[in-house]
């Protein structure tokens, strides 16, 4: 009996080289769901098998070898599918090479396949040194209990030997799990850097153009403005005429509204203007504010809240967030739907959640979310949700979505509560306006 070392270091190598492979080849495009899962199939079946072929044999029917790694990879990030196609696949080719040792190494597959299925829940939340960690440990134990409980079984003595044998196939595993997480995780969280640097990059150069020319426009706008309502107080006007007149205000409005958008985007936000504002207060405003609108839309929408919150932020601009909210909401329920904002206090954030039973997103789509000019909208800016995520941003929360296709959408927000040294707000501070 011998520790076959060119047998575990090409293993190693060959669970190691399709993880390289794929990120040579995917380096900046993206798979499809699809294809990336039969990818992940394809190359944990085919190291499975590799592995079982240079495994490492003890004995008649006892084989020692690195197959746990592609199968607990199939798992987390192939997805469940193909998790169980992989198992299904070793479980025939264990049943061909026969022996023994088929009998622990199914009841181990059957154990780990419970475990893993309740790991991969948490997996994606930890950090990655955590990932490793957990990952290095899980397969420790997996390694660890196929010739345990194989001798178990079996009633194999352990002898001094064996259990060299098993340690080194222990840390042969350990080190191939964490090679495998280590490359896999930093090539995500390279990908995730690069898309959030393209949508910064793109965002600097909206700023950019709408500092110079929105500001620009601006001006003679106001002054249009001013003399149209000007005008409008003639008495001299027909009932037409006086209509529109008042069609051109309403468009110079919007018109000023998006202006406002693109101005907001170039301005560099400065954290000292963040004060005590009334949440609680500001969203029930943006609600009523948007009472017409949601009327002409045939829309329902309902506001709970069961939290007096004040979070630190600029009434106006926490305003424009809620009403951009809410107003693409209503958008996506129309015709005749229901939109709800909740804002609930959880530990020491509030959250607000606005819920619409609308159109809903596809996953492309909410990956879209926040870019410029990203409308599906015709008569759409793309400029809302943009804002929206930069003032959410600016007041420290974060913010989640929930989409499905034709039955909905909900947005998450989540802002830290003002701490009560931090004072309390002026109401007639918050009466602020934001054109709708
Ligand atoms: P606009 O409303 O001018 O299109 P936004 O930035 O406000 O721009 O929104 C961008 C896009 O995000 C919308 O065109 C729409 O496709 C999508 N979207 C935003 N909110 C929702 C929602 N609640 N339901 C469905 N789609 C939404
Ligand atoms: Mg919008």
């Amino acid at each position: 009996m011998m520790i076959q070392y060119d047998h575990i270091l090409l293993q190693m190598l060959m669970v190691l080289f399709p993880i390289i492979l794929y990120q040579a080849i995917m380096s900046d495009k993206r798979m499809g769901h699809k294809l990336e899962a039969a990818y992940w199939f394809a190359v944990c079946a085919t190291t499975v098998s590799l592995c079982v072929v240079f495994t490492i044999k003890i004995e008649e029917g006892i084989y020692l070898d690195l197959r746990m790694v592609p199968w607990f990879l199939a798992f987390l990030y192939g997805g469940p599918a193909v998790g169980f196609l992989v198992s299904a696949f070793f479980v025939v080719i264990r049943f061909i090479a026969g022996g023994p040792g088929m009998v622990p190494a199914f009841v181990v597959l059957f154990i780990c396949t419970l475990v893993i299925l309740k790991f991969r829940l948490h997996f994606k939340n930890w950090s990655r040194p955590k990932k490793i960690g957990m990952s290095i440990v899980f397969l420790g134990f997996t390694a660890y209990s196929i010739p345990y409980i194989g001798s178990l079984i079996l009633d194999v003595p352990v002898t001094k030997i064996r259990l060299i044998i098993y340690g080194v196939y222990i840390a042969a595993n350990g080190i191939t799990v964490w090679l495998a997480v280590h490359l896999l995780e930093s090539y995500s969280e390279k990908s995730k850097l690069l898309n959030e640097i393209r949508k910064n990059e793109k965002l600097q150069v909206v700023g950019q153009m709408a500092a110079s020319v929105a500001h620009e426009i601006r001006n003679p706008m106001t002054s249009v403005r001013g003399f149209v309502q000007l005008l409008s107080t003639s008495t001299a006007l027909s009932e037409s005429e006086r209509s529109y007149l008042s069609v051109c205000l309403m468009e110079l409005d919007r018109a000023n509204k998006i202006i406002s958008d693109y101005l907001s985007l170039g301005k560099n936000f400065d954290q000292e203007k963040l004060r005590p504002v009334n949440l609680s207060w500001i969203a029930s405003q943006s609600v009523k504010s948007l009472s017409s609108y949601s009327l002409m839309e045939n829309v329902e929408v309902k506001f709970t809240n069961d939290h007096h919150a004040v979070v630190l932020g600029v009434p106006g601009r926490v305003q424009q967030m809620l009403v951009n909210l809410i107003k693409n909401a209503i958008e996506a329920a129309s015709p005749s739907g229901f939109v709800e904002m909740t804002l609930r206090k959880k530990g020491d954030s509030v959250l607000v959640i606005i819920t619409d039973d609308g159109t809903g997103m596809t996953s492309q789509q909410i990956e879209n979310l926040g870019l410029p000019y990203y409308s599906t909208k015709e008569k759409g800016t793309g400029l809302g949700i943009m804002v929206t995520l930069q003032i959410i941003k600016e007041m420290g929360g974060t913010w989640a979505v929930k989409s499905e296709l034709n039955q909905g959408t909900q947005f998450t927000l989540s802002f830290p509560l003002a701490k009560q040294g931090e004072g309390s707000p002026a109401e007639a501070e918050e009466r602020v306006y934001v054109s709708v």
